[in-house]
């Protein structure tokens, strides 16, 4: 058999079925094996590749040079150090550790019998929005293709255990800035919707940013069949860098460019998220700017009460205020949804259960 590639412990999860093909063909088996270890790996969330009887036996061969001592491809799943269900049974949050140690938060929800799952990009973020627990954590590293698929996998089977649906759909809500990550990120949602696999719908997914513009402008460009949503927080340049320093690298008149060339090439509904901070953000004179920002645009504004968080010391919007906030909207013909702050319990904000975990993990290493 031709030799294995020299690459240093590369996850099997990080190749999309084309580069699997690839491999096999690079180290002299028929492309068609690909399908098998694709199945098992992607249809049959296999944890384990060796004894399967649908694998002929060159390719055994090869997974047990691949994966032995020469150590080219590894498969290791990221282990779960916290799986905490909230009290109202309806979301589910994962802390899950990666073979650096690092670790990630995936969450599952269940609202209105769809289930989503919200995915990390990132070991911390960059970006430092002002009242996120991983903007106040700071950037740690991005995540492989493979270890954002992997979280995908790991909730799909732990609904298969629980005998649940299986996932319908994603956003890329969690730790980090996902068009920071704009390659792996890529990668990691061919691998997701491949029909042989996993099989998410494209349109199923979200991608959530703070406004990385190079990054939208490239979804445009390449016509990537995702949803998009946009934090904006902010509907002047003060108000909004304020909150979301990032918003100085990319100034909110360029945000709004970009969103409208996304608009005009893609033609898709873009979702704006607005994290509704009580006296901050939640004026009804906040919602008519918002509005006056959004004139032209086929927009849904998620508006999504401040989960506190110990960085930050401001606090969420009323429920009564948020609806004034939405009526404005509705007035001017923009559609909203008042995100529902379930799973408090569980610190289901974005990166809440590291710092909790972290915290925690120091008050006992002091103690
Ligand atoms: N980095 C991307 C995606 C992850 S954050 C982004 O910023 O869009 C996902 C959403 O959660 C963003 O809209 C973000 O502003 C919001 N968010 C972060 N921390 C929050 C908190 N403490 N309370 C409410 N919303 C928060
Ligand atoms: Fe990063 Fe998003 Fe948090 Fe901002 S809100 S710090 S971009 S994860």
């Amino acid at each position: 058999m031709a030799s294995i590639e020299p690459v240093a412990e590369r996850s099997l999860l990080d190749l999309t079925f084309a580069s699997l093909e690839g491999v096999l063909v690079a180290a002299g088996l028929p492309a068609v094996h690909a399908r098998a270890l694709w199945r098992a790996l992607h249809h049959d969330l296999a944890e384990n590749l060796s004894g399967r009887a649908d694998f002929v036996p060159p390719l055994r061969r090869w997974l047990h040079e691949a994966m032995g001592p020469a150590k080219a491809y590894e498969l290791a799943f990221p282990t779960p150090v916290a799986d905490i269900a909230s009290a109202d049974g309806l979301t589910r949050k994962f802390l899950l550790r990666l073979a650096d140690g690092q670790t990630v938060e995936t969450v599952l929800m269940a609202y209105d019998g769809r289930h989503t799952a919200c995915l990390s990009t990132q070991a911390g973020c960059a970006m430092g929005c002002v009242f996120c627990a991983t903007g106040q954590m700071g950037f740690v590293r991005h995540l492989t293709p493979g270890e954002i698929v992997a979280q995908v996998r790991h909730v799909q089977l732990a609904q298969r255990v629980a005998g649940k649906p299986g996932l319908r759909n994603l956003v890329l809500m969690g730790m980090g800035e996902p068009l920071h990550n704009y390659d792996s990120v890529m990668t990691a949602l061919e691998i997701i919707t491949d029909r042989r696999g996993l099989n998410l719908g494209p349109s199923k997914i979200t991608i959530s940013t703070v406004g990385v513009v190079p990054g939208i402008l490239r979804l445009a460009a390449e016509n990537q069949p995702y949803q998009l949503a946009v934090s904006l927080h902010g509907a002047t340049e003060e108000e909004r860098s304020a909150l979301v320093p990032a918003s100085r690298r990319w100034p909110l008149a360029e945000l709004m460019a970009a969103c409208r060339t996304y608009f005009a090439q893609t033609g898709r509904r873009i979702f704006f998220e607005w994290t509704l901070i009580a006296g901050v953000n939640d004026s009804v004179g906040h919602a008519a700017r918002l509005a006056d920002l959004l004139a032209g645009l086929d927009a849904h504004v998620n508006l999504i009460p401040l989960n506190p968080t110990g960085g930050f010391s401001g606090g969420p919007t009323q429920q009564a205020a948020a609806k004034a906030f939405q009526a404005v909207l509705k007035q001017a013909g923009f559609p909203s949804t008042i995100r529902q702050r379930r799973g408090i319990d569980v610190a289901a904000g974005c990166g809440q259960l590291r710092a909790e975990k972290s915290r925690r993990s120091a008050v006992t290493a002091r103690g």
